[in-house]
């Protein structure tokens, strides 16, 4: 799309899941009324002191050690200075020098093969409060948010397409989510993305402009592939990038500049002196490895190695929830992984999608393992499964086999029975019969067809081949 080289790194801001807030007591949640989340600490009265919370931590440790990042062992806090509204201290407290963990990196897959992406920095930071902009109220402050505690992931700029981007951005989102320390959602701020684009000719160096404000998945693929090309049109017609900060407006499909170079802030950054260094014990690292899942990539891995295709391993890891789906299903099916994923993709994932809202399994994995099972050994046909199935699905019930009686699906492999039902077949059809007896063998699956009609599709297609084969010679 641009004859350029195109630089992206994304800074993304994740919300921690954490009972209460970064510095304070107050309770860490979101649709609270408005400001009754608050207390001197996070309102920034004077005298408060802040105290950090543990909990946080922990989460920014594992985070780190996901991303194969150094963890900092002996890391502090600082003021980052600026004024807004919703900032009622007047600043934020942050990390400048020794953010909390250094140098990791993810790898990220997609159309543009595998790519490994360099990450900077992850540091903790507490957030800000949010201003709802009405039409008649003016400005309106809600500081519930204030003071919650935030991990915010710096990435190199090792990307290079809107493409690398967004897929950067949901690994991000699948290993915190995965990690239990954010749960992700981007439409409810608890991930935020800002993004760091330049464009220049081939081997010059070009300059980062910022886009922020990208609040949906397409949208910072859609964002960055705007800014792409409007540098290019720049860089194209011998002009200059300049180094400013962009507002993305998802409406109107553009970004508008919110300030140029000439207005870019001084932090003034320095250390709390509220808060005294803080030192990761040995086993606070103890604890965190202690408690962290085997990573998607991990598991991916593992899963081919079991025989699962690396696209529907893909899909297994998706989710860690999937995974656990999976491997009890996998069990039920004999370790048999081929059948395992047939159920577990075309069924489970399928009917949670359409009937759980794609937020939760409709069938549990056992039943699942269970009707998989009166398939495998010949009790009902393929067919008769996915009826059994769709049944559980729509009521909720989990007797696969009590529904297989009720609905008369058991296979006939009484060989009396179908040995009578394929006799008359053969009397009824006997120009059929002479072709076959001929050499047109493909009849036979004319005979099978007939079979199964006549036995409302419930044959044992094993017997029925057998007898079919014998009595027509
Ligand atoms: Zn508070
Ligand atoms: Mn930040």
């Amino acid at each position: 799309m641009s004859d350029y080289a195109v630089t992206i790194g994304l800074e993304v801001h994740a919300q921690l899941l954490t009972n209460t807030k970064m510095f304070c007591g107050c309770k860490a949640s979101y649709g609270a009324a408005h400001n009754s989340l608050t207390c001197p600490v996070c309102m920034g009265l004077p005298g408060a002191l802040p105290m950090p919370n543990r909990r946080a931590i922990e989460m920014a440790v594992k985070v780190g050690l996901a991303t194969g990042s150094t963890i900092t062992r002996a890391t502090k806090f600082d003021r980052k200075n600026y004024f807004y509204p919703d900032l009622p201290k007047g600043y934020q407290i942050s990390q400048f020098d020794k953010p909390i963990c250094a140098g990791g990196s993810m790898e990220i897959r997609g159309l543009f093969g595998v790519k490994r992406v360099g990450i900077t920095r992850i540091h903790l930071e507490e957030d800000a409060g949010k201003s709802q902009h009405g039409d008649d109220d003016g400005t309106l402050i809600d500081l519930n948010r204030c003071g919650v505690p935030l991990i915010e992931i710096v990435s190199e700029p090792d990307m290079s397409s809107p493409e690398e981007a967004y897929a950067y951005l949901m690994e991000i989102r699948r290993l915190v989510r995965w990690l239990e320390v954010c749960d992700g959602n981007l439409e409810e701020g608890s991930l935020r993305c800002d993004a760091n684009i330049s464009v220049a000719p081939e081997g010059e160096r070009g300059v980062p402009v910022e886009i922020k404000n990208l609040n949906s998945f397409h949208g910072v693929e859609k964002a960055i592939r705007y800014e792409i090309e409007r540098q290019s049109e720049v860089v194209r017609n011998g002009g200059k990038i300049s180094r400013m900060t962009l507002l993305w407006d998802s409406d109107k499909g553009e970004t508008r500049v919110m300030r140029t170079k000439e207005a870019a802030h001084d932090y003034r950054y320095f250390p709390e002196p509220d808060l005294v260094e803080l030192s990761i014990s040995d086993q606070m690292m103890a604890e965190a490895h202690e408690a962290s899942p085997e990573y998607p990539w991990v598991r991916r891995e593992r899963y081919v190695g079991i025989g699962v295709k690396p696209d529907d391993a893909d899909v297994l890891t998706a989710e860690k929830e999937f995974g656990e789906y999976f491997e009890e299903v996998f069990a039920g099916c004999n370790n048999e992984a081929p059948r395992a994923v047939r159920w577990v993709i075309g069924e489970a994932l399928r009917w949670r999608k359409e009937l759980g809202g794609g937020e939760r399994f409709v069938v549990s994995a056992y039943a699942t393992a269970e009707v998989a099972g009166l398939e495998a050994s010949g009790k009902i046909s393929g067919l008769a499964a996915k009826t059994v199935y769709e049944e559980m699905a729509r009521t909720g019930r989990s007797d696969p086999a009590m529904i297989v009686k009720e609905k008369g699906l058991e296979q006939v492999s009484d060989t009396g029975a179908l040995e009578a039902v394929i006799t008359k077949i053969i009397e009824d059809n006997p120009k059929e019969v002479e072709r076959y007896r001929g050499g047109d063998m493909k009849l036979k699956g004319f005979f099978v067809g007939q079979v199964m009609k006549a036995m409302g599709g419930k044959a044992d297609p094993k017997a029925t081949g057998e007898i079919l084969g014998r009595l027509l010679g």
